[in-house]
Formats: C-alpha cells, sequence, structure tokens
C-alpha cells in the first residue's frame, strides 16, 4: 500500500420467507464514497465507476472497447491501474488441458459460455474448474485479468443449476469490483432464473434491503454493507454453502478484516470456500489456514501485467493541486529515475518547464523535439544527469532504459495497451518497478 501524507435477471419470484414485490434493476451511475480520505493514494483508493465501456483487457483475443487514439481515450476500468507485483507462476505459451465442453457442466451453461465468446479456459480455468466441481476448498492465486471471475462462477451457477436453493456468498473488497461479478454472472445466467443481489456501500441501503426479500441465489457485495445488513437480519449467514472471497489480500489491506471474520464465523462449518488473492503474505497464508479446509492451492501469472510492477493510483481530489503532487512525490528518495507520462507533445513540454521551474532535473521526449534532442534527453536520462523524464506514448514506446524506479502516469493513457506499454518501462528484468497513475 501506497500513501504520501443488485440486481436481478428479471421478474422474480417471492421467496418463501419474504413478500410478493417486482423484480429489481440495477442502478447506472455509482457515487464513489472512498474509505480513504481525499488524496491519499493506495491500493484501496477506488474512484467512483463512471459507467461508459469497460475496458476489456486482459481477454485473450482482444476486446479492447476500439484501441484506437481517441482525443480523450477509450474508459480504462481504474482497476486496471492497481496491481501488486509478485505474481507467483509463469506460464508462457499456456495450452490447456480442458476445452470448456470436457467440464461436467450442464450443457445450458455450457452454451451459455459459448455465446459469451469463450473459447477456450484461461489458466486460471482450466485448473481450478475440475476442482471447485467436485468441492474443493480453492486458493486461487490470481489478480484481474486471468479471468479468475468465470473461474469461480461457472462451478457455482452449476451448482445453483443442480440446487435452485443453493445460495452462494461473494465477497470483493470494492463496489465496482462486485458490480463487476454481478454483471458478468449476469452475462451467464441469463434465462436460467437465477437471481442475484449486489450489496455494496455507498448505495441505497432500502433498495438492497427490498431485494433481499426476494429468492436469490448469489449475493455478491462488500463486506463491511454485508456486515450491517448481517446485522438488520436481512442476510442469514447460516443458509449459504458456499463462499468466494475475492482479492482477499485487498480487503485486507482496505482493513474488513473484522468483517470478513465476522462473516466467516456465520457461515456454516461445512461449507465450500474459493479464495483469490493476487499475493500471498504471511497475513493472507493466517486467513487461508482459518478460512479454508485443505484447499487446493492454484497459482498463475497475471495476464496483462508486468509481475515485478507495483502498480496504484493517485487520487487528485478537487481543489487539489496535480503539479504539486507530482512535485511531492519527486521529492521522495526512492523516486530516483522517474518517466512521467503527458498524453501530448505540449503537455509533455509544458510539464517539464513547469517541473524545472520548481528545481527538478528533467528532460522531456516528444514528437515536437527532433531525433537529435531526443536523443541528447534520452542520453541525460539514463546517465542519471536528470531525475525525470517527461514522455509521450509514442517517444517512449519501445525504450529500454535500466533502473527506472518509477512511471507516473501523469495523464491516464488513452488505451490499455498504452498503459502496459508505459508501466513496462519499469521493473525491467529482475527489477522491482513502480506505477502510479493519477486519476482526477
Ligand atoms: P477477470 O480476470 O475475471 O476480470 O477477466 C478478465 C477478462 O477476461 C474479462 O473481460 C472476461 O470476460 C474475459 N474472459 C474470462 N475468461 C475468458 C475466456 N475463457 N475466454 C475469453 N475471455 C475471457
Amino acid at each position: 500500500m501506497y500513501n504520501s501524507n443488485s440486481s436481478s435477471n428479471g421478474p422474480r419470484k417471492p421467496f418463501s420467507r419474504t413478500n410478493s414485490r417486482p423484480g429489481s434493476s440495477r442502478p447506472s451511475t455509482y457515487a464513489g464514497s472512498n474509505p480513504r480520505p481525499a488524496g491519499s493514494y493506495s491500493s484501496s483508493s477506488r474512484p467512483p465507476f463512471r459507467g461508459g465501456s469497460r475496458f476489456g483487457g486482459g481477454r485473450p483475443s482482444g476486446n479492447r472497447g476500439g484501441a484506437g487514439k481517441r482525443p480523450h481515450g477509450v474508459y480504462i476500468d481504474p482497476n486496471k491501474f492497481i496491481n501488486k507485483a509478485v505474481i507467483t507462476e509463469e506460464i508462457e505459451h499456456f495450452k490447456p488441458e480442458h476445452k470448456f465442453d470436457d467440464f461436467a457442466v450442464n450443457p445450458v451453461l455450457k452454451a451459455a459460455i459459448k455465446s459469451k465468446g469463450y473459447e477456450l479456459p484461461t489458466p486460471i480455468q482450466d485448473r481450478t474448474i475440475p476442482h471447485i466441481l467436485q468441492g474443493a476448498d480453492i486458493v486461487g492465486i490470481a489478480n484481474t485479468g486471468t479471468g479468475k471471475t468465470a473461474a469461480f462462477l461457472i462451478p457455482l451457477i452449476n451448482k445453483v443449476l443442480l440446487n435452485p436453493k443453493e445460495q452462494v456468498m461473494i465477497l470483493a473488497p470494492t463496489r465496482e469490483l462486485a458490480i463487476q461479478i454481478n454483471e458478468e454472472l449476469k452475462g451467464f445466467t441469463r434465462g436460467m432464473k437465477m437471481f442475484s443481489v449486489c450489496c455494496v456501500g455507498g448505495m441505497s441501503i432500502t433498495k438492497q434491503i427490498s431485494d433481499l426479500r426476494y429468492q436469490y441465489n448469489f449475493i455478491i457485495g462488500t463486506p463491511g454493507r454485508i456486515k450491517d445488513l448481517i446485522e438488520r437480519r436481512m442476510i442469514i449467514l447460516s443458509e449459504f454453502n458456499s463462499i468466494v472471497l475475492d482479492e482477499a489480500d485487498r480487503m485486507l489491506d482496505m482493513g474488513f478484516i473484522n468483517d470478513m471474520r465476522l462473516i466467516m464465523a456465520g457461515m456454516p462449518k461445512k461449507r465450500h470456500t474459493l479464495f483469490f488473492s493476487a499475493t500471498l503474505s504471511p497475513d493472507i497464508e493466517k486467513l487461508i489456514h482459518e478460512f479454508l479446509n485443505q484447499p487446493v492451492r492454484i497459482s498463475v501469472k497475471t495476464r496483462d501485467t508486468s509481475k515485478n510492477i507495483d502498480q496504484d493510483v493517485v487520487r487528485v481530489g478537487a481543489g487539489m493541486n496535480k503539479l504539486d503532487m507530482l512535485n511531492d512525490l519527486l521529492q521522495k528518495k526512492d523516486f530516483t529515475k522517474v518517466i512521467v507520462f503527458s498524453r501530448t507533445k505540449h503537455g509533455a513540454e509544458k510539464l517539464s518547464k513547469l517541473l524545472v521551474q520548481k528545481g527538478i532535473k528533467v528532460e522531456s521526449i516528444h514528437g515536437d523535439k527532433n531525433h537529435s534532442r531526443r536523443q541528447q534527453a534520452l542520453k541525460a536520462f539514463k546517465e542519471n544527469k536528470v531525475q525525470v523524464l517527461v514522455a509521450t506514448d509514442v517517444a517512449a514506446r519501445g525504450l529500454d532504459i535500466a533502473d527506472v524506479s518509477h512511471v507516473v502516469n501523469y495523464d491516464v493513457p488513452a488505451t490499455y495497451d498504452d498503459y502496459v506499454h508505459r508501466i513496462g518501462r519499469t521493473g525491467r528484468g529482475d527489477k522491482k518497478g513502480k506505477a502510479l497513475t493519477f486519476l482526477e
């Protein structure tokens, strides 16, 4: 961690213990209320989900939402700018052992997988789905972009198809992730008469309470709100046989440990527990020991970002000065060799001049500079004569500079591909790098 200073698929039958009401619909915007003060930046500092097209990074076959360079770029899910380094196992040129057809799941679900356009299982899916289908507890070491959501949803949906009374709890650290999981679930279960309620903070609890009065199979939510609903007796934990803890390490980082413990303690002792985390720290091992029963462990390499790079966001709150924030960062001891990305040539030039005025040793490379001036700037940066290189995407592509301590995305990149290229300037070889993305 870095620090500077409900939905449903349609009409629903009322559940036995509740009243009859019409089906619910998902709100289209989610106002952000962050557990951290504005201006802090950390793995837990998430901006509100702004709607628009979610960026489908991590899909093997692309789906990158029109990666062309539009003036303001495509919307990129801010979650994609947050990733911890240290992913365990590297799987190069992965050949899945299974086809989706091989899995012992209901043909209706197989058809849904197909209609979603998934041709072959991703590594985490290939290796976890058979174990989950057999009822084993799972520790999956994988982060966003690996297909982990479908890895747990597919076997759990099958469970519900086998027993329509089955209830599954899915815990996620942020409302954005919970909503994303719910969307993915809806994508698989269209027409299956399977229902979910998304219980996240920052949204009307009254609506969630009324949704919980109907029959549902999945609750997807954040620990704080789920706890609140348990205390209001709207969620009866003993009715759930299966639980997923998604991004458990981030839930831990965000201080949800007591809520997680309370929820796990209320679940039946004999249950099915699926635990996903991007990292395996001693604290995480402790939780695994506490929550799971002889789990099968599976780890995969992240699909779309380097394993050596710690990625986080810097939130620029209202009234905050982005330039001053950058300047503050650059004063830090570990910011020894920093590439700062600007979206435009003009912006790069302007920013480098402003940083010079602040006394920072800086060079810039962008398309408005001729080749030899760019080479000079690069040489000065490579030889550590300047601390900072301000660059545009095009100018920096393919640069191989040793020991870049940080990549700072002063402007959000236009596409996720650009992001991956940008952050790839740090963490090269066996070195660990850091990438920070300013979010306004
Ligand atoms: P996740 O890691 O669960 O956030 O998934 C990352 C992206 O990969 C999402 O857009 C998924 O819809 C997509 N995805 C997951 N599994 C597959 C698959 N087997 N084939 C193609 N795309 C997939």
